[in-house]
């Protein structure tokens, strides 16, 4: 349905629409042109700035087609820039004499040329890496140069785990065993003798502070890592026993990630200070408290507590750590500790875009209706018709039940029997009629109709699109997780049609309906008429946080098109990678086809159509030539 179309329509109407300046960060803004266009600053401190769909363009004649998925080096430089320059900024500011050392758990973006620059940029501020898992820490040890940079070990480690991390200590590494178990100890402490190296250990406790928001489950006694106060105790006695209480040097806690409210963050260094001293006074070696992840990114641009949001900026976030930290220790003396935090989604959330293309549309617009509705239809039929110039601000609400009422009868007559299949098809193309003749007029009313919303939703278009929801965007699909969606392009053009966006997998799951708001969410997204001879572009941002990996193989969607784009101080860019998406054979044999043999088969079955005469062998070789494009080629739609 048009919305009320107003003379002039701008690229600020389009900012405000989307709410583009408030998650954008100052990365993502509307250009002159209305496009979306991604801005940086370089190493050397130049501003630049491109057009997204200049790099889609780009990336397309390349070979690359949508759906793709963008990585700007430059934003993940700059978050990684921004973090610690925050906490110097901070700990300068409030004369803390401990240190900041971030660490990126590899979990949040494991991807090769992710780590590798996180690596780089964080080489100057001793940025280190979080490792799960045995593979994570094999990433840390042969991508980290920087010696002064930590590797935090979490998760449950296994003897090679433990031999792997002290060996690398020998060489200079400093890896940290964080104690998540009890039972973890005894390996550590007998592997250790056994190699003759001292470990670096940290204890990972339970707080009792329980934070708001989504993954507010790794908060609180029930949570299911980390040890208890009494488990704390033990751990601690027993280091006593075996001499070795000066190995225990780092205290974490995670309370979950994308913590929504600065309250939650400052009740949680509050209670890790408690504890953190307490170590101190039984004679613990410490020095490190590292307070996990959580650092959340504004994805509705609401700056608001909510759960996609933050009610707290990087610098406040740093400010507060710091001053609870010094308000806390100061009265007992309690040396500063250096200060770790493990923010994986704050760090490369913005540095991932997914574009992808409109196939199709299907809208809810009533069909050609005939100028004379036959006097033989049913008197019910002929009533829509009457509703339809009857309709007005005073007899809104009558007119919408009306209408319904019709529309229900029609439909039981139809089961009945009573009407054929073309005069029902009449009676709801008169009923959508109806709807959007209320729906104009509800549009105009300062106080318009109760189901106006509901109806908005009802009649709103949707809009098929190039994309996997379970590969791209998971978190979506599995926990609700709402990213910032819009077009790239024409946002000098009012966006007249109300949508929801489909992906092509044939799962009715597979769909975008609710998008960021200021005040919430919607159920719909304003998007523009597509064009017969034009592409229609939109981009999911922020999604280089978890989406990546979490991703699965539904309907056989496989991994998209990659590639990484990096600024230079001209202003241009380049693309510094290319990673074609998966083919068809790819995917295939990720769930243990053997593309050959399958090809073998087809081409047996090929021939027996030969010999029985339905098709010739040169129709053959045309037919095995399309089976082989096929399995090379792209998962998604190519045009
Ligand atoms: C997942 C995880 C993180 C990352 O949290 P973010 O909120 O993404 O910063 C940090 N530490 C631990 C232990 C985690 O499990």
């Amino acid at each position: 349905m048009n919305t009320k179309s107003r003379p002039l329509w701008s690229a600020d109407d389009s900012a405000e629409l989307y709410a583009i300046n408030e998650w954008g960060a100052g990365y993502f803004a509307i250009d002159e042109n209305g496009e979306v266009a991604v801005s940086s600053t370089t190493e050397n401190n130049v501003k630049v700035q491109a057009s997204v769909l200049d790099i889609v363009r780009q990336s397309r004649e390349r070979g690359l087609d949508a759906p793709v998925l963008i990585r700007f080096e430059d934003l993940l430089a700059q978050q990684i820039k921004r973090l610690n320059e925050a906490f110097r900024k901070a700990i300068k500011d409030s004369n803390y004499q401990g240190e900041y050392r971030g660490v990126f758990p590899i979990k949040v973006n494991q991807q090769c040329h992710v780590i590798e620059e996180i690596a780089q940029v964080g080489a100057p501020y001793n940025h280190g890496l979080e490792a799960g898992s045995k593979p994570e820490l094999i990433i840390a040890l042969s991508t980290l140069e920087n010696r002064d940079a930590c590797i935090v070990c979490n998760g449950y480690k296994d003897q090679e785990f433990i031999d792997l991390g002290l060996q690398a200590c020998s060489m200079g590494y400093k890896v940290f065993f964080v104690i998540e178990t009890p039972s973890e100890l005894p390996i550590i402490l007998e592997r250790s003798r056994a190699l003759g190296i001292k470990p670096m250990i940290g204890a990972r406790v339970k707080l009792a502070s329980m934070v708001g928001g989504h993954w507010n489950a790794t908060s609180g006694d029930r949570s299911i890592f980390g040890l208890s106060t009494a488990q704390l105790i033990e751990l601690v006695d027993n280091l006593k026993a075996e001499d070795m209480l000066d190995c225990l040097q780092l205290l974490h806690y995670h309370l979950g990630s994308q913590i929504p409210n600065i309250r939650d963050i400052r009740t949680g260094v509050l209670e890790a200070c408690q504890v953190y001293m307490d170590l101190v006074r039984e004679g613990a070696c410490m020095g490190y408290l590292d307070l996990g992840g959580g650092l959340a990114v504004d994805y509705d641009g609401s700056k608001s507590n909510y759960v996609h949001s933050r009610n707290y900026s990087l610098d406040e976030y740093c400010a507060d750590i710091v001053d609870v930290l010094m308000s806390t220790l100061d009265p007992f003396n309690i040396a500063h500790p250096t200060i770790v935090t493990e923010s994986g989604r704050a760090t490369v959330a913005y540095s991932s875009l997914l574009v992808f293309n409109v196939l199709d549309v299907a809208t809810y617009e009533p069909g050609t209706i005939p100028e004379q509705i036959p006097a033989s239809e049913n008197t019910m039929i002929h009533n829509l018709v009457d509703l339809i110039s009857s309709a007005n601000e005073r007899n809104i609400q009558e007119c919408y039940n009306d209408a319904v009422f019709y529309r229900d009868e029609l439909r039981e007559l139809f089961k009945r029997g009573q009407i054929n299949l073309r005069s029902r098809s009449l009676a709801e193309n008169l009923f959508l009629a109806v709807m959007q003749r209320i729906l104009a007029i509800a549009d105009d009313m300062p106080r318009g109709l109760d189901e106006a919303e509901k109806l908005k939703e009802q009649l709103s278009d949707i809009y098929y699109c190039n994309f996997s929801l379970f590969q791209s965007l998971p978190d979506m699909w599995a926990i609700d997780q709402v990213f910032p969606v819009m077009p790239l392009h024409r946002l000098n053009e009012e966006p007249t049609r109300q949508a929801i966006i489909a992906d092509i997998t044939c799962d009715c799951d597979g769909k975008i309906d609710r998008f960021a708001d200021r005040r919430g969410t919607r159920k719909t997204i304003a998007l523009h008429e597509q064009k017969a001879d034009e592409e229609y572009y939109i981009g999911a941002f922020l999604v280089g946080a978890y989406q990546e990996t979490l991703g699965d193989l539904h309907n056989l969607f496989g991994d998209t098109n990659v590639v990484s784009i990096r600024f230079n101080d001209d202003g241009n860019y380049e693309f510094i990678h290319e990673i074609e998406g998966d083919s068809i054979a790819d995917v295939l044999s990720y769930v243990e086809y053997d593309p050959r043999t399958m090809q073998d088969r087809f081409r047996r079955n090929a021939e027996l159509a030969v010999r029985e005469g339905k098709i010739t062998a040169a129709e053959r070789l045309k037919i095995m030539n399309a089976f082989s494009d096929s399995m090379r080629g792209y998962t998604y739609y190519e045009r």
